[in-house]
């Protein structure tokens, strides 16, 4: 039996990298008074059309979609913001004085597997609701740069964007329609249908003479409106004052809908083309859009994958005690469970082996040490203990030996 295409297993080898980046995402999003959240992972495929938007590549290409056993279209959840926006309108949590959450977990899209890209992937996000003050923005920001340091990776860009409103948009769509218009021919082929449905997409598009031409494209900045303008150059200023470098590109739109007036990517010049490594901003219409009260939100999704290749040092789990356990199993177990009660980590042998084979076993999964018993040891309530990193070995009775471990 083979893995879907675009699915990946990860092994116990390559665990603990995913453990630190974990841990440290909950540890960091916790210390600024985040909780967590778990939304399912299915979810009715209406909720991403409305949200994410009909004319992204998400929505019209790659989202897994299908009919359950009662006929209702159900989709795997292809991001995490539209989730966690339902679960706050479905729990009326606009009730509760708690405003901040955040999520860790897989993600679908059918996209063409290559490299950096896989079907099931897995995403860090934090939500923010209610809190309308750009100083809100620039904390997102600061939370994700903070997570990236907290995880050793330091040489990134961050870039950010105002993107408009209800208000503004429009008009600045219709400039870029009309701009893009004069070189339709041009224009690849996912730009040409763009032109018509969301102009603003061929800003991002990847195409070499797209980008040539978007180049000339009007500019955000003068269709902004007061709100919108206003609010962007407080979040800049508040992320001055936070310490946060950024750079602005006013290419930067994002492929999903519901952003409004600040977006932000932060970007790797390590991982080539796939460079964004995560990526936010704020959607001040989506939680009315879905059918709540109207309320702000901003947040970040980082994509863990793309994380996990930029981590160069983090703690390597591995075995406290391996117990080369000769045919004693009732004692062995009796030690391992005293070591395990002081919180070590203990393997022990129940496979017919020689000594010598045991100990090749536990060197290799790298134990620390290693607890030989036999018939002697346990009638004589004694153990032998193998230093695996010094090759040194010494003999205990089982009270001292324990003393020592403590
Ligand atoms: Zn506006
Ligand atoms: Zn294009």
């Amino acid at each position: 039996m083979e893995i879907l295409r675009g699915f990946k297993d990860i092994l116990p080898d390559n665990i603990d990298k995913w453990q630190f980046l974990e841990t440290t995402a909950r540890n960091t999003i916790e210390s600024f008074g985040f909780r967590e959240i778990r939304t399912p992972i299915l979810e009715k495929t209406q909720l991403f059309k409305r949200s994410v938007g009909e004319t992204t590549d998400i929505v019209e290409k790659e989202m897994y979609t299908f009919l359950d056993k009662n006929n209702e279209s159900i989709t795997m959840r292809p991001e995490g913001t539209a989730g966690v926006v339902r679960a706050y309108i479905d729990n009326h949590l606009e009730l509760s004085s708690f405003k901040k959450y955040y999520y860790i977990g897989p993600m679908f899209r059918y996209e063409r597997p290559q490299k950096g890209r896989l079907r099931q992937f897995h995403q860090i996000g934090i939500e923010v609701f209610g809190i309308d003050e750009p100083a809100i923005d620039a904390e997102v920001v600061y939370i994700n740069k903070a997570l990236l340091n907290n995880l050793g990776i330091n040489n990134v860009r961050i870039e950010i964007n105002n993107i408009g409103c209800d208000m503004c948009r429009p008009n600045y769509m219709d400039a870029l329609k009309s701009y893009f218009e004069e070189y339709r021919s041009q224009l690849c082929e996912d730009c040409q249908k763009r032109l018509y449905r969301n102009p603003l997409r061929i800003l991002d598009c990847k195409n070499e003479h797209c980008r040539l031409i978007a180049k000339g494209a009007p500019k955000i900045t003068s269709f902004a409106c007061e709100t919108c303008r206003s609010h962007y150059d407080v979040v800049k200023e508040k992320l001055t004052d936070f310490g946060v470098d950024f750079i602005e590109n006013p290419m930067l739109v994002r492929g999903l809908d519901y952003y409004t007036k600040f977006v932000f990517e932060i970007i790797t010049d390590k991982l080539g083309a796939q460079g964004t490594v995560s990526a936010g901003g704020r959607y001040d219409n989506l939680v009315e859009q879905l059918g709540g009260k109207s309320t702000s939100g901003v947040g970040f999704a980082a994509g863990e994958e793309r994380l996990i290749e930029l981590i160069e040092d983090y703690p390597k789990n591995r075995i406290d005690f391996y117990i080369a356990n000769l045919d004693v199993d009732e004692y062995a177990v009796q030690i391992a469970n005293k070591l395990r009660g002081i919180g070590k980590k203990v393997y022990v042998e129940y496979e017919r082996r020689s000594l010598k084979s045991m100990m090749k076993r536990a060197n290799r999964m790298n134990a620390e040490f290693a607890v030989i018993i036999g018939e002697n040891e346990k009638n004589n309530r004694k153990v032998m203990v193998k230093n695996l990193f010094e090759s040194k070995q010494s003999e205990y009775s089982l009270e001292a030996f324990l003393d020592e471990v403590k």
